[in-house]
């Protein structure tokens, strides 16, 4: 006998984690739209929108941009599969957890990463890029944007123009930076970039949101290879996407597709700006409370991502005892560290809907009660008050 289970009632939840994050209700109306054929005019007049607007925020007018269908991890798939061939020289700028997953893919197209590194919690120096890229005839140099499991946000300007002098491409993961931050890829020249929905984007996870440069599409057009993946193979999916015949190539989420352009209205009626100052400004809030409670940020001061802080876990605190606490009695999540950080620090995501002041003060004044509870020294109220003390 099969079980019929009951009505879907999960409690509701403040996500202030590394992702995904709260999802405006506009977004969830937009989601209850009913279906359009995946060739119906009209779903195509859809589809065309959502790119025009992901452009705006993406900060380009490359044609091929669009989002690929999956999370955040199909767009790292699907820029690296079109621009590596096997054999193709790769740098993969790696600081934490992601960049390592770039390596990863690269390798399994059959493309040879060299590895540059810098410790957790640390940004990558300019300098050992160019050194590396004197020492390896690159086609591509790769780097994460702001680092979700540090809170690094990578400076990428001087980067950029040191790739360019040697002629490879620039392959930015922002994944986690889009619609937060200042993503400017054209005025970046950045060559390769995608994202995901349910970070600062303000969307439920689901699609990948990628641009490629006029140099990059020349680089997919002089392969010699096919691309080995059929479902990100770019050349099939921009006639899908664009062009006056459009063709099926895989049935999109209409749902996906209409989330994704009702957050995009979001964030274009907020100003990008704007979206950016407030994502500044709760960070700000955070890192201040947290650091008024004697509590220490782990990433490298002056480089600090607006969207994800990482914070040290004070001595003789037990992780999962605050974290189970502040999700089951106050239904809000924070993540818990990554890699090198696991058990040693919590990353607190301020990232789109969830990009709030007063989740700033309710979060702080939580910690500081479960802190409390665990034993660890807190003045009463004093991470709050800093945070209200802020012009
Ligand atoms: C979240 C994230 C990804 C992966 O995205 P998924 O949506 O989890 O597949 C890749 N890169 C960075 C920097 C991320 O933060």
């Amino acid at each position: 006998m099969a079980t019929i289970y009951g009505e879907l009632k999960p409690s509701p939840r403040i996500l202030l984690g590394p992702g995904p994050s709260n999802v405006s209700p506009r977004v969830l109306k937009a989601m209850a739209t009913p279906m359009l054929g995946y060739l119906d005019p009209e779903f195509i007049k859809i589809m065309d929108e959502t790119a025009d607007m992901l452009r705006a925020v993406f900060g380009t007018t490359n044609t091929l941009t669009f989002p690929v269908s999956g999370t955040g991890m199909s767009g790292m798939e699907a820029a690296l599969c079109n621009i590596i061939e096997p054999g193709d020289e790769i740098i993969v700028c790696i600081k934490g957890y992601f960049g390592g997953r770039i390596a990863d893919i690269a390798g399994r197209i059959g493309g040879k990463p060299t590895v540059v590194e810098a410790e957790w919690g640390k940004i990558i120096p300019p300098e050992k890029v160019e050194d590396a890229l004197k020492k390896v005839k690159a086609k591509v140099v790769a780097i994460v944007h702001a680092e979700t499991s540090t809170g690094i946000l990578q400076p990428l300007d001087e980067i950029s123009k040191i790739v360019h002098n040697h002629g490879a491409l620039f392959l930015v993961d922002c994944v986690t930076s889009l619609g937060g931050q200042p993503v400017d890829l054209d005025r970046r020249c950045i060559d390769i970039s995608y994202s995901g929905t349910q970070k600062c984007l303000g969307g439920p996870p689901g699609l990948a949101p990628i641009s490629f440069s006029e140099a990059a599409v020349k680089a997919i057009k002089n392969r010699k290879t096919k691309v080995q993946s059929f479902y990100f193979d770019m050349n099939l999916l921009e006639r899908y996407w664009g062009g006056e015949q459009r063709a099926y190539h895989h049935t999109l989420s209409m749902t996906m597709v209409y989330a994704l352009r009702e957050a995009l209205r979001i964030v274009l009626e907020e100003g990008l700006e704007a979206r950016y100052a407030r994502h500044q400004c709760n960070a700000d809030a955070l890192k201040a409370g947290l650091t008024a409670m004697g509590m220490k940020l782990v990433a490298q001061e002056g480089y600090r991502a607006p969207m994800l802080t990482t914070v040290a876990i004070p001595d003789g605190v037990a992780d999962a005892n605050i974290r189970k606490a502040l999700l089951n009695e106050y239904g809000i999540e924070i993540g818990g560290g990554l890699g090198v950080f696991a058990g040693k620090a919590w990353r607190i995501g301020l990232m789109g809907e969830s990009s709030t002041q007063s989740n700033v003060l309710l979060l702080l004044s939580v910690l500081e009660k479960l802190l409390s509870r665990e034993g660890y020294k807190v003045e009463p109220g004093i991470g709050v008050s800093a945070v209200v003390r802020i012009k």
